[in-house]
């Protein structure tokens, strides 16, 4: 059904299949020191999965120009051994590959990076600014020489990525690196032949891309990520970067790949509170600007690639069929599931793997330079770890508790050749995410039920849902082995007055509703800065989509075609958890925590977007206190000073983490019964939904 999808097109001299590109995502294998098997894995899979053109994480063109000592530099030899191979096995696969020629500029966190000579390196930019960033340095302001030996490492790497293998280059000048810091007003303050005004800012992007073209030739396609929009105050205007994409056209790109917002942006772009195919109205505008005159509606000449937050391919048909758009570069749902592609050619998009913005496993690791996995698969980026081979001796295991750690034991206990057996208590599976998906902003979570529920019937594995089993039964069935996965309970708290009929736990408040009136948050970390999202957020997407549009003042929709008989705006899918509760827009929630920061725990990417949303919704925050009691007006706090308040409240939930629920591991092991207790079940000192899917996927390849 997605005809415009899977339709070939023309990416320069490459014929493609469909137009679906895996987009650029540093993973933290580019310097693995493995010969590049791990990397040659990761994308050989997602080849394999329907994938065709796979463009790498940023190599830096040079040692000044790596985001961090985890990158690779194209023309290290270790470096390229590894990229060579790579390639080899993405065209082994049947697959492409581009790789992503990057330059970090004032980015670039340098502590512990040499050049090849092993000298230490600085950062350099067009102007001596730094960036607000622990570690960040003051780069060194590019004279004449440094600017043209700079456009001179871009040809080239460009040629040795050639020589590697590679089909492709993208040249990445968009989120805020060199070439972008080149073509702001904010970030170029020169007066020379580089900078001055907007024709001079814009000259080293296409005098790199001029050099690329002079290096490769005209047979590899040479793809430039452009910035379709900064959100940084006082940057590009619309008319620069619409002049930008004239320029970029004129000079042979052969395609334009629409990148949105820099990394010092406050603007939250890939978190799962930006809605669904909220940045499309940039990468249209681009394609609008370097469109004919004379025929608005004919598809350009030069390809443009629409990306971010977008996470559906029925929602990429959408976008193909306004008329605009060419192709679009997923990254993170191809972490998700690299058989995205495959299973959405088929049809079968419950069974996609959906990625669900929690950035959990992937970018909030990939800042603190940590290998980048996938919360809801935890084989992304560690398939030689898990290869997908049939288990030696298959076998009935038994899986208990349908919540993320479960499930994924399950999945893959059966994907390798075993029988299984799932018990969930509850009437249905999901656990934790169950609670998850009905927070405004993650109704994504119920996507993930819904892949594993169709995996497992895909594969006959047999779910009983509402069976509480017992180590009896379990005893009975007999199994090879168990998988105890049976969650968490809420943690509750000592306080005077907390058996009130008035005090509810988070689970009963998210799955029952709250009373109208005001509400006390006993507990300010990730659960009860969900909590609070669940009082104050609207539970409808659609609403949502337009606050967001106002509260950052975006740009409005543009609208390609002009026409009344286009949708305005990608539709916004609907999505399985979404509550039926009605917004409470302005009600009185005051979230209280003895001590440390709210929202402690939480993704470094998701914590500051939540926090600005709650209180952009007028939610109080009151810390550095202690409960003295919970009455029926409210909730008594004492000051480290001594002095005492009441915190006015119809309604206090109580957020104050769980406790393991493990009501079989003790029989099990009593009665000789080989098991492994996973998740929340195994450990609930906090919130960790990556510990606990990794630790299914463990306890499957051990049993
Ligand atoms: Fe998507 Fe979360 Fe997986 Fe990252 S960790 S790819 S954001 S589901």
């Amino acid at each position: 059904a997605l005809e415009r999808t899977f339709s070939p097109w023309r990416l320069g001299a490459l014929q493609l299949p469909h137009r679906v590109i895996t987009g650029s995502m540093h993973t933290g294998l580019e310097t693995l020191d493995d010969g590049g098997a791990a990397l040659s894995a990761y994308y050989a899979e997602r080849i394999r999965g329907g994938a065709t053109l796979i463009i790498t994480g940023g190599l830096a063109v040079n040692a000044e120009g790596c985001g961090a000592d985890d990158f690779s530099v194209l023309g290290d030899p270790a470096s390229d051994a590894r990229f060579a191979a790579a390639a080899a096995a993405v065209h082994e696969a049947g697959g492409f590959i581009a790789a992503q020629l990057f330059h970090a500029g004032r980015y670039a966190l340098l502590d512990g990076v040499t050049d090849a000579h092993g000298r230490p390196v600085h950062p350099v930019a067009p102007s001596p600014l730094a960036w607000r960033s622990a570690g960040a340095q003051v780069p060194v302001e590019l004279d004449e020489l440094g600017i043209l030996r700079t456009i001179d490492d871009f040809r080239v790497a460009a040629e040795r990525a050639v020589e590697l293998g590679f089909d492709a280059v993208e040249i990445m000048a968009s989120e805020g690196y060199l070439i972008n810091q080149f073509c702001s007003p904010v970030t170029n303050r020169r007066d020379d032949e580089w900078g001055g005004d907007a024709r001079r800012r814009r000259r080293f992007a296409v005098e790199v891309l001029r050099a690329v073209r002079r290096g490769v030739g005209f047979d590899v396609p040479v793809i430039v990520r452009m910035s379709g929009a900064d959100l940084v105050p006082e940057s590009s205007t619309q008319d620069e970067t619409d002049a930008l994409a004239r320029d970029l056209v004129r000079a042979g790109a052969d395609a334009l790949n629409v990148g949105i917002g820099w990394h010092e942006s406050k603007v939250p772009t890939v978190q799962a509170a930006v809605p669904h195919g909220v940045w499309l109205r940039y990468a249209e505008a681009v394609a609008r600007a370097i469109a004919l005159p004379s025929d608005p509606t004919a598809p350009t000449a030069v390809p443009v690639i629409a990306s971010n937050r977008l996470t559906d391919l029925r929602d990429a048909e959408d976008i193909l069929a306004r008329g605009a758009i060419t192709a679009v570069a997923l990254a993170r749902p191809f972490l998700a599931d690299a058989a995205i592609v495959d299973r959405s050619r088929n049809g079968h998009f419950d069974a996609v793997n959906s990625c669900i913005g929690c950035n959990q496993a992937c970018l909030d690791r990939s800042f603190v330079k940590q290998p980048v996995s996938c919360l809801v698969n935890p084989r992304a980026a560690t398939e030689t770890r898990y290869p997908l081979t049939l288990s030696a001796a298959p076998a009935h295991y038994a899986v208990v508790g349908g919540g993320p750690a479960g499930l994924i034991a399950a999945e893959d206990l059966a994907a390798r050749g075993n029988r299984v057996t799932l018990f969930e208590a509850d009437a249905h599976l999901g656990g934790q995410f169950t609670l998850a998906a009905r927070i405004p902003t993650k109704e994504d979570y119920a996507l993930t039920v819904a892949h594993y529920s169709a995996r497992l019937s895909e594969l006959g594995a047999r779910v009983e849902v509402s069976h509480p089993v017992t180590v009896d039964e379990l005893a009975e069935g007999g199994y090879a082995g168990v998988v105890v996965a049976t969650g968490v309970r809420p943690r509750t708290v000592d306080i005077p007055g907390a058996s009130l009929p008035h005090v509810l736990s988070y689970e009963r408040a998210i799955l029952d509703g709250v009373p109208e009136g005001r509400v006390a948050i006993i507990g300010g970390g990730g659960i009860g800065i969900d909590t609070a999202k669940f009082l104050v957020l609207s539970h409808d997407p659609a609403v949502r989509a337009r606050a967001f549009e106002e509260q950052f003042q975006l740009a409005s929709p543009s609208t390609y075609l002009e026409s009344d008989a286009l949708p305005q705006r990608t539709r916004v899918r609907e999505r399985p958890g979404a509550a039926p509760f009605a917004p409470r827009p302005g009600s009185s929630v005051t979230v209280l925590r003895r001590t440390g920061k709210f929202g402690a725990g939480m993704g470094l990417t998701s914590r500051w977007v939540a926090l600005g949303e709650l209180r952009e919704a007028g939610v109080q925050f009151v810390s550095d206190l202690d409960y003295r009691r919970i009455t029926p007006e409210g909730v008594e706090v004492i000051f480290a000073d001594g002095t005492s308040s009441l915190v006015p409240a119809d309604v206090v939930i109580v957020c104050a983490g769980q406790v393991s629920h493990d009501p079989l591991s003790a029989g099990l092991a009593a009665r000789g019964i080989r098991h492994e207790v996973v998740g929340g079940a195994l450990d609930a000192s906090r919130v960790d939904a990556v510990r606990a899917t990794r630790q299914g996927i463990d306890a499957a390849r051990r049993l």
